[in-house]
């Protein structure tokens, strides 16, 4: 048990954080505000474009809305007041209300009603990295973990039916177990499958329609069996404007929150009045699915800081090689290579301060995936003595170095 605690402490995303320089927070900017540093950044940023890529290959399309809007909006979606604790107080410019915004599905459904939509368009996945705002109370903050802005890989789906819905619901759970499988977590293991319901009592938290309640809690359920999925139902942890599947993951902590989110909503196309024109030339009502792929990235970075122990897989580390040259006169080489793996799309610097074991050790402490020594054999040879985590690799033409990590990175190795 001592060990055990040990262990977690040492993989504490907040410590790790810290110690790889990944990000930090300022009391002048503000609780729950992170900074992200230039290597944090690198993380992040990799991260964006795996999902933003992913998602434009699967039919998404990718959009930019603002982060602030007016509070009649939040009205219109009922967010506000059902969601009012969560919010910050509303801004006011030029005599009108605004707020920060806690979601993303207002500005969306305003996008989509911009124009008249066929059936022919539908579904309409509109996605975006929105920036969100929420309340969280001092002491709930953690880390990256728990913060009062965050980044939301989010996006609506506008579908002709139910069972169009259901359909995009099962292809975003296909989404969220491919992005799991790539950032190697397992089902069972590192997530779970939660199908959070409603409570018809509960008429304050819940928008009343008790029929579409039934429905869409069944068709839930339903795919769920037929995906052959395990999961648990939880009642009253729903949206209020539907049911959900969430994924749930824990820190090393065992603190449980949802990583990501797929959501059946009957009552924002009402709201909105969301609409396509039907085959008999006449508006129908849409159906909408809300879904988080990547969910926020402040939090699954914050997971896979703990997952990975620091130890990030090469396409995600900051620092994908360190050069060593084992003295001055090696510079000049040193310099060749790394000029070589830029080049390359490979982020690598040269260390050149102090003896070479030291170098070494740092290059270990701050996790770097790969060590290339060069002296007079490897200038010689036009080669460079290669190290990665589990130790030498021995000395390769630097070609075919770059090569192997071009690879590594492009198939997301583990
Ligand atoms: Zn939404």
């Amino acid at each position: 048990m001592a060990d055990e605690q040990h262990n977690s402490n040492e993989r504490d995303h907040k410590k790790l954080g810290r110690e790889l320089d990944l990000f930090t927070f300022s009391d002048t900017v503000g609780k729950g505000l992170p900074l992200w540093t230039p290597k944090g950044s690198v993380i992040r940023r990799e991260l964006e474009r795996f999902i933003v890529d992913e998602e434009i290959r699967r039919g998404y399309l990718h959009v930019y809305t603002p982060d602030i809007a007016k509070l009649d909006l939040y009205r219109k979606s009922g967010h506000y007041p059902h969601y009012k604790d969560s919010m910050y107080a509303p801004i006011v410019i030029d005599d009108e209300e605004y707020m920060l915004r806690p979601m993303t599905c207002p500005h969306h459904f305003e996008l989509y009603l911009d124009k008249p939509h066929s059936y022919r368009e539908l579904p309409i996945r509109i996605a975006e990295l929105a920036r969100l705002y929420r309340y969280e109370q001092s002491g709930e903050l953690m880390g990256l973990q728990r913060v009062r802005t965050f980044c939301l890989a989010d996006a609506h789906i506008i579908c002709v039916s139910e069972e169009q819905a259901i359909e995009e619901v099962s292809k975003a759970l296909d989404l969220i177990v491919d992005v799991a499988r790539v950032l190697g977590l397992k089902q069972g293991e590192h997530y779970r499958f939660l199908l959070s319901l409603g409570d018809r009592t509960n008429t304050e938290k819940y928008y009343k329609n008790d029929a579409a309640w039934e429905k869409g809690e069944s068709l839930l359920r339903g795919l769920m069996q037929k995906r052959g999925e395990e999961f648990e139902e939880a009642k009253g942890e729903a949206a209020f404007y539907g049911p959900k599947i969430d994924v749930q993951m824990k820190n090393v902590n065992g603190k449980e929150d949802t990583a990501f989110t797929v959501q059946y909503d009957f009552c924002m196309p009402d709201k909105f009045d969301l609409t396509y024109v039907g085959e008999d030339g006449k508006p129908h009502r849409a159906f909408v699915v809300h879904r988080s792929s990547i969910g926020a990235i402040e939090r699954i970075v914050a997971f896979l800081i703990e997952h990975y122990s620091g130890n990030f897989p090469l396409w995600l580390s900051p620092v994908q090689a360190k050069i060593l040259p084992i003295s001055e006169k090696h510079a000049a080489y040193a310099q060749e290579i790394a000029e070589q793996f830029r080049a390359a799309d490979i982020r690598i610097e040269i260390s050149a301060d102090d003896s070479l074991g030291k170098r070494i050790r740092s290059a270990k402490m701050e996790k770097v995936p790969y060590v290339l020594v060069v002296g007079d054999a490897e200038v010689e040879a036009k080669t460079a003595t290669l190290e990665g985590r589990a130790g030498k690799i021995g000395a390769l033409p630097v070609a075919d170095i770059i090569a192997k990590l071009k690879e590594e990175i492009r198939t997301r190795a583990l």
